[in-house]
């Protein structure tokens, strides 16, 4: 057999994941434990609190089954690697000054909050307004949102890949992250409810802080509105993507090309495979179903997975 690279890990378990959440604790509507219960009907087995400004860890969440992340939205989204590192200070408030734009201030403030254990994502820049030169000298970033469900309610703002490609062709290193940012304000059936329609699906080998936290830094995840990304790996020069049904696999590269396979009209597919020649600088593959959902790999530079050399 020839040597894989695995994108997607072989080996563990997906566990579905909101990393974009406000409680009462800032805005959102409900309390930490209400979120908790109704996210887990929902099969979610991984929350983000997020709250606007307030630092929080919600240990006293976690159950055999469900795993909170401490975490905060300063504008950008804080996730801790380290939550039991210099807790007293984070508590007490971490928030930058808000200077946009002024990217040496932000990048020494990111680096700062690097040191204490967080690592950064850069929210919904379609809704906040932000074009390219907003956000093109922002240095480590672990991740972009390329979907905000709850942005998506407002002004049909959630969907934006363009920022995604526009960092990575700058030769960013970054993941591309879904989420809710809910704040229930609308009710569950209302059709403006900002819950469970933007998730990540982070495969891990099991569900502890510490190795979901270490699936999420190496980018061992998909991000999605609906379809499922069940496997995603190259074989010789061949990429290789398994799903659930879709109509649409493209695989997205640093040029105006890309690969695809559509099903036809009334049909499904559930995987493509797609020769690569090496040129594509960056591969991500997005998957489109019959509602319109859709499903981002994240993107992988053909050099840092070692394309080729075997
Ligand atoms: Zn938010």
């Amino acid at each position: 057999m020839k040597n894989r690279i695995f994108l997607l890990p072989e080996k563990g378990e997906f566990y579905k994941a909101n990393l974009h959440s406000h409680t009462t604790i800032s805005d959102g509507r409900l309390k930490p434990e209400e979120s908790k219960e109704i996210y887990k009907k929902h099969g979610y087995q991984v929350m983000a609190f997020t709250d606007h400004r307030i630092y929080k860890n919600h240990e006293d969440l976690n159950d055999e089954e469900f795993l909170a992340l401490a975490a905060v939205e300063v504008d950008i989204n804080l996730y801790d690697i380290k939550p039991d590192y210099e807790r007293e200070r984070k508590e007490r408030g971490i928030c930058p000054e808000r200077r946009y734009g002024n990217f040496d201030y932000i990048n020494q403030y990111l680096e700062e909050m690097h040191e204490l254990g967080f690592i950064a994502c850069y929210n919904h820049p379609y809704w906040s307004l932000q074009n390219y030169d907003d956000y093109k000298g922002l240095k480590g970033l672990f991740a972009m949102e390329i979907y905000n469900y709850g942005c998506e309610h407002d002004g049909l703002y959630g969907y934006n890949p363009q920022s995604y490609d526009e960092m990575l062709r700058l030769g960013n290193r970054l993941w591309c992250l879904a989420t809710d940012d809910n704040h229930n304000s609308y009710p569950f059936d209302n059709p403006l409810c900002d819950s469970f329609g933007g998730f990540t699906m982070i495969k891990a080998e099991e569900l502890t802080y510490s190795a979901i936290m270490d699936s999420i830094i190496k980018g061992h995840f998909y991000s999605s509105m609906g379809p499922e990304i069940k496997e995603l790996y190259i074989e010789g020069n061949e990429l290789v993507v398994k799903t659930g049904p879709v109509q649409k696999i493209y695989v997205i590269m640093d040029a105006t090309r890309c690969y695809r396979k559509v099903a036809m009209p009334g049909e499904t597919l559930t995987g493509a495979k797609f020769t690569l020649d090496g040129n594509e600088n960056y591969i991500r593959v997005e998957c489109k179903d019959a509602n319109g959902f859709f499903a981002n790999s994240n993107a992988y530079f053909l050099t840092d997975i070692g394309f080729g050399e075997i």
